[in-house]
This record gives C-alpha cells, structure tokens and sequence, in this order.
C-alpha cells in the first residue's frame, strides 16, 4: 500500500519490514536523507533532531514503549547530524520533497540572507539591520521557503539565487523575472506533488489524467481568491500524500468537473467520480470519529469537497435540482433542497473538531466558513426561529459585504454563512411554507447569486427564487420583489 523508500546505507530494511505492525514502518515514518544527514518526519513534514526522536514518537505519535523499539533501532544505524551542522541543500534541490514548503520573504538588502515567513518580521527586520524603515516594492521579495528543523533551530532555505534577486533591485523587468521564478518554483512543486501522489497510490490512466486535471483547473473552481488558492494547489494535494480519503474526494470533484464540460464522455467521469467517492465516504466517517491534530486538516478539507460533491451530483440527477417544489403531496421533506440541508448538518458533524481545524494548515478554509456552531435550545415558536433566522441572514449580508473588502468572496463563506447557523426548527417552517421562512430564502437567494457562475452551483439561485415567488400567497409578494429583481433580472419572475 506504501511506496517503498530505499533505505541509503543500512542493511536493516527487512527486518524491521518483518517487524511492521500496523500502521507505517520506521522506514516510511522517517525519510533519512543521508546527503543532509537528517531526518525527515512523512507524517509531519519536518526533520527531527538526533537528540529527540524518541521524544517525537511518543509526544507526537503516541507511541508506546513497545512499539517505538524498532523506530529506534532504526534510526541507530543512521548518521545523523547536530541541528547546528546541517547545511541548507543549495537552490537547485529545493524542494526537498518531504518537507513542506511555505510562502514567504527574502531580504534583497546586499549580502543579507535573511528569510521569514511574515511580512511583518520583515518589517522589523530592516529598521533593526538594515537602520531604516525598508521599502515593500523593492527591499524585499516574495519566495517559497522551506526548514528542516521546527522551533528554535527553524533556519529557512530557499530556491531563488540570491545574485539574482540582488540584481532586482529597483529593476521592474527583472523583478517581473523573480516573479516568474517563483511562479516556475510553484509549478515545480505542483509536479512534484503530482508525482509522488501518482506513485503512492500507483494511479491509472483514467485517475492520472484526472490529477492533472485538477492541477490545470478543477482546483480553480474551488477558489475565488488568492489567499484559499495555496490551500487548494499546495496544502491540500500534501495532505492528501497522507489521507487517501482526501485524493479520492479531489478525484471525485474533479471527475464530476470533467462529466460536466465533456458532456459526451459524461458517463465515464461520473461512474469514476461516484467510485471515488464511495470508497472515500468510510474512510473520511472513521476520520472523523477519530479526530486528530494529524487528520483534522484533512478532515475540513474533504468536507468542502462533499459539498462540491454534494452539488454537482444533485444537478447531475435531477432535472429540477431545487426540489422545492414537490409533485408528492405529502412529502414535506422534499421541499428542502436536499443541499441546503447537507450544508446544515454536514457543518455539525464537523464541529467536534473544529478547534484543531482553526490552528491547522488549513486553517484559512476554516476561517472562509465563519461559522457560529452554538447548539441553543430550539423552540417550535415559529416567530423566534423566525427572528432568529432573519437576524442571521443580515448578519450575513453583513459578512459577505466585509468579505468583500478584505479575504474576498468564496463558495465557502457564501454556503457556509446563513444555512449553517439557522436552527433546524427553520427548516420546519420552509416546510410549512411559512411566508417568512420562504421570504428569507428569497433573500439567502441574493447571497448565493454571489456565486452563480460556478459550475456545481448551476443556476440553483434563479431556480430557488423563481419556486418561492410561486408558492408565496400574493400579499406577501411585495416582500421579495427587491430579491427577485436581484437574482432574475429587471423581467423578474417572468423572465423564467
Ligand atoms: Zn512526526
Ligand atoms: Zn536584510
């Protein structure tokens, strides 16, 4: 099931192979690089000093005394250098590819190596160095960093030639240039990504092209701004060299991204795209039953990708995709649309590991879903879930035009705004038609519209709106006609 990694200047690969218990061998855990002389952890993505490998087993991957016997003895064999001795591997060998790679800055300043991840250690860093305040055009420069080691021995390492950025300065068409090396540094890290998924999980045909699909655009649909669109390209491919639950949600979206611009080969994508999701499904239920600082990242990201899912394949089925309106008479249910009601209560089931998610890796998406999961008391008073409801729903009116200004409008912060913090007794009173309920969705219908151009959304805004101005008795009308014109345009209802 697991790549098998050569094991550079030891002779102990079977043994401890024969000794594999469950999960990976200490071979697969710890990534020995030999020419560094370090080792590197697979599941965290960092090196582990000499001095605190058993420390790593047990602190971080709850290893009993037992089982960390043959990680140990594993890594005895190894040369291993002290933090302090290890050199940073030269600018053609970055990335190393078990390390992560983060977003980060470059000091341009002659002769100055200093590298951070924030801008703003970047801007403390010139006033204490360099003795003045540095200029963000032209002092410093964006790049892609990597460390071995956490902590106090974090020393980032770079690709960028540093002749070559020096030369930038105050130069626009050479720093266009730098520019379009991190831009290469970031396809290099998408192939490289790409490969080791592929021969992890020994993809075929059909699955490779899908990958590649989803690096060239699938993964574009997923995001509406620049600051998710690292999560999607390089957070969330790494997790899935990790979660295979997490490449089979991203195989299945794309799939279905696929059916959906090649109508004639629709049949194929949507068959792969559904068996993908099918062997996913257990996994992701046993990830989530078991929480993990390791698995949480995951977790939230496959949950995005269900409601992409979740989407597509209820345009897929269904030539009425908003069942809002029921032909049977007695089925109250139907009347919400069945997504709506997946956002709802997939959000809830994601709640017990919410507070791992918010500090993980992917932890913008979390924040893209602002949400407020407080589990009141509901009442059947119909005029208080009513109130509730309608309080939310400005709020989120609110949310959106501030998410505007400053992380910018996605898919996420637009579904996950409004429906998953309504109480369940809202979803009773869409289902009585209650005026006030349907006027509300109406009004949701003006939010969503935000994002009517994606393809798994599909026309769902007009479909919505359009359903309730029929069911809505006439004296109510009046109340959504702002809503209508919004969505349907100036000819309104009729234009349907
Ligand atoms: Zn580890
Ligand atoms: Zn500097």
């Amino acid at each position: 099931m697991f790549r098998q990694k050569s094991l550079e200047g030891t002779g102990n690969t079977k043994r401890f192979q024969a000794q594999k218990e469950k999960g990976l061998a200490p071979s697969e855990l710890f990534h020995h690089r030999p020419d560094y002389g370090v080792l590197i952890c697979t599941t965290c993505h960092y090196a582990i000093q000499p001095g605190a490998i058993r420390r790593h087993l047990k602190d971080i991957h709850h290893l009993h005394h037992e089982k960390r016997r043959p990680f140990i003895a594993y890594t005895k064999g190894l040369k291993l250098k002290r933090p302090e001795e290890v050199q940073s591997p030269l600018p053609g060998d970055f990335p190393v590819p078990q390390l992560s790679v983060e977003k980060g800055w470059r000091c341009l300043a002659p002769s100055c190596n200093y590298l951070c991840a924030s801008n703003k250690r970047m801007e403390n860093h010139w006033p204490a160095v360099h003795a003045k305040k540095g200029d963000p055009e032209t002092d410093w420069h964006f790049t892609l960093l990597q460390t071995f080691f956490r902590g106090r021995m974090l020393r980032y390492f770079t690709g960028q030639n540093q002749r070559q950025l020096q030369n930038t300065r105050d130069k626009p068409v050479q720093i266009a240039k730098a520019q379009e090396v991190a831009v290469s540094q970031d396809k290099q890290l998408e192939i490289s990504l790409a490969k080791s998924l592929q021969e992890k999980y020994h993809l075929d045909a059909l699955d490779s092209q899908l990958l590649r699909h989803y690096f060239d655009f699938s993964y574009k649909t997923f995001v509406t701004n620049k600051k998710t669109e690292s999560v999607w390209i390089d957070v969330v491919p790494g997790l899935a060299c990790d979660n295979k639950f997490l490449l089979q949600g991203m195989l299945a979206c794309t799939a279905l991204h696929m059916a959906h611009s090649n109508p004639v080969e629709r049949e194929k994508y949507t068959l792969r795209g559904c068996c993908h999701q099918e062997a996913a499904i257990p996994e992701f239920r046993k990830a989530i039953e078991n929480p993990t600082e390791y698995n949480c990242d995951a977790i939230i990201a496959f949950a995005y990708l269900l409601v992409v899912y979740s989407l597509a394949t209820d345009l897929e089925q269904s030539s009425n995709p908003l069942l809002i309106i029921d032909a049977r008479p007695f089925n109250t249910q139907h009347i919400i649309p069945p997504w709506l009601h997946f956002i709802r209560t997939g959000c809830y089931m994601l709640k017990d590991v919410w507070h791992r998610i918010e500090s993980g890796r992917a932890s913008i998406l979390a924040y893209a879903w602002e949400r407020n999961l407080d589990e009141d008391a509901w009442s059947e008073e119909s005029t208080r879930v009513y109130r509730h409801a309608a309080n939310l729903l400005a709020e989120s009116f609110a949310y959106v035009d501030r998410a505007k200004n400053t992380i910018g409008l996605t898919a996420w912060n637009i579904l996950g705004t409004w429906p998953v913090r309504i109480e369940q007794g809202f979803f009773a009173l869409i289902s009585e038609k209650h005026p006030g309920a349907l006027i509300l969705l109406a009004h949701y219908c003006v939010i969503l519209n935000q994002i009517g151009d994606c393809w798994y959304i599909g026309g769902r805004p007009a479909i919505l709106i359009a359903s309730i101005a029929r069911i809505l008795d006439k004296r109510w009308r009046p109340y959504i006609q702002g809503a209508v014109k919004e969505v349907l345009g100036p000819g309104g209802i009729e234009a349907v």
